[in-house]
């Protein structure tokens, strides 16, 4: 049976989610609105005001509840947590301050599921526990979307393996205290088993950031949160390997399904919070012959709206409640479906409603210029729209066999011939 609400013990806790993050959690959103603050710990106001609201979380049982029980986890099941991430969709500290912000919770979880009794407890145990930052370096200048034009080396000297190469948009890589690196290891093995996955700490020497670039009107200058990365003989002991030698892209795969499905999550926050504005907006907002919400073609986006946000939740839920009945493998397509979705619904809505509020909506004093930046990352990173489309359309012609006939089993010719074939007996009887 599929049952997508959420079991009222856990109902309760998303409403004290609801009333924290309004209360206290959109205010550090408003003293601090830069998209790398979070992770930003030279911020002493905001570290101070951060712990204990993270103290807070912790004694809800709502920190860090994106890993399983098996991972380590509270184990409130996927299903569960759509109802958390939705709240904190719409905030840029909230992940942080409920200790399951990216990428250090795809991190924690290929920590968990790979990381030796050391890389636990040196790198996990300081993640989870909220006192330390990661990065995950995998996209090169050259290829992102293609993994398997990767360059960036890892080779063995001794015991040792000396990384060489560049990496590109590595997240918060001028913010962390580590980084999971994918590099080629096996250049002549099948594609798929060339790369190997490392652990780098930040202040490994040789580790060199070209420069901090930032998205979209962020200045050149500032320190954007997106790094352009070179590993220049970085060294670094087999023990730093994370996972199998070769087994780097089985890893980068293993976090994804977890990382996309979150995001979803907190896609359906966004989406809600424009469609709150919008609402508000359009019985706000006079025109001469009475409020904008009275035009049909606002009534229409706002109708629009509201039904892709309901599509897209159920989808949301549908793929959370496979996570839960052990069906990851099979919910492949329907998380690249999220991932298409996510981007589609988010770029969208965010432009519905940024126009909607006209000039204020384009000013700095209202949050669409951050939602847009959201939006258009979505259909980026993680694998781009394109990739995840051609991969659900392939998975789906899987199923079907060639057709043995010239025409299709569903020419209109063929099927009349057949039907009449079948009930020839029926339609030689005499009429009465
Ligand atoms: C905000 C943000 C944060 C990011 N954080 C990280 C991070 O922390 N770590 C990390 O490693 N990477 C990160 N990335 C990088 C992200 O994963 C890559 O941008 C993504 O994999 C695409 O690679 P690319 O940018 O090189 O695009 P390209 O590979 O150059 O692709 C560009 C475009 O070409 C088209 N295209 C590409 N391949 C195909 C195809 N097979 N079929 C049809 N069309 C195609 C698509 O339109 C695509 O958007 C981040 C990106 C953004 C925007």
């Amino acid at each position: 049976m599929i049952d997508f609400s959420p079991d009222p013990e856990f109902q309760k806790k998303v409403d004290w989610a609801r009333a924290f993050v309004k209360e206290k959690v959109e205010p550090l959103d408003a003293l601090f609105p830069d998209p790398t603050a979070p992770y930003d710990r030279s911020l002493k106001a905001a570290r101070r005001i951060l712990k204990p609201l993270q103290d807070e979380v912790r004694a809800q049982g709502l920190w860090a509840c994106h890993l399983d029980k098996s991972l380590g986890g509270p184990g409130y099941g996927q299903v569960n947590l759509v109802f958390l991430n939705e709240v904190l969709g719409a905030t840029n500290w909230g992940p942080v301050v409920f200790g399951c912000q990216g990428p250090d919770s795809g991190n924690s979880e290929i920590l968990a599921r790979f990381g030796t009794d050391e890389q636990k407890e040196r790198y996990l145990k300081p993640l989870l526990a909220g006192e330390a930052y990661s990065c995950f370096s995998m996209t090169e200048p050259r290829g992102g979307a293609d993994p398997t034009l990767f360059t960036c080396r890892a080779e063995l000297d001794g015991q040792d393996w000396v990384i060489n190469g560049e990496k590109w948009y590595s997240s918060h890589a001028n913010l962390c205290d580590f980084l999971i690196v994918m590099a080629v290891t096996d250049p002549e093995a099948p594609p798929y088993e060339r790369a190997t996955m490392f652990i780098v700490p930040a202040d490994a020497p040789g580790f060199e950031i070209i420069r901090d670039t930032g998205v979209f009107t962020e200045p050149l200058a500032a320190k954007g949160g997106h790094p352009y990365v070179r590993y220049n003989n970085v060294r670094v002991p087999d023990t730093a390997r994370l996972g199998p030698r070769a087994g780097g892209f089985m890893v980068a795969q293993s976090r994804l399904g977890g990382g996309r499905i979150h995001h979803a999550m907190r896609t359906i926050g966004l989406i809600q919070k424009c469609l709150d504005m919008m609402a508000r907006r359009a019985i706000s907002r006079e025109l001469r012959d009475g409020p904008l919400s009275r035009k049909q073609a606002v009534q229409f986006d706002i109708a629009e709206t509201w039904i892709a946000l309901k599509q897209f939740r159920l989808l949301v839920l549908e793929a959370a409640w496979m996570f839960d009945t052990e069906q990851e493998h099979e919910a492949r397509e329907i998380i690249s479906a999220l991932k298409v979705t996510s981007a589609d619904i988010a770029q969208k809505v965010v432009w519905k409603a940024m126009h909607l509020h006209g000039a204020l909506g384009a000013s700095n004093e209202l949050p669409f210029a951050h939602m847009l930046m959201t939006a258009a990352m979505l259909g980026l990173a993680d694998g781009p729209t394109e990739v995840h489309k051609s991969a659900i359309g392939r998975r789906i012609m899987k199923r079907y066999a060639p057709d043995p006939n010239l025409f299709t089993e569903d020419h209109l010719p063929s099927k009349l011939e057949a039907a009449r074939a079948y009930y020839a007996a029926e339609l030689a009887e005499p009429d009465q």
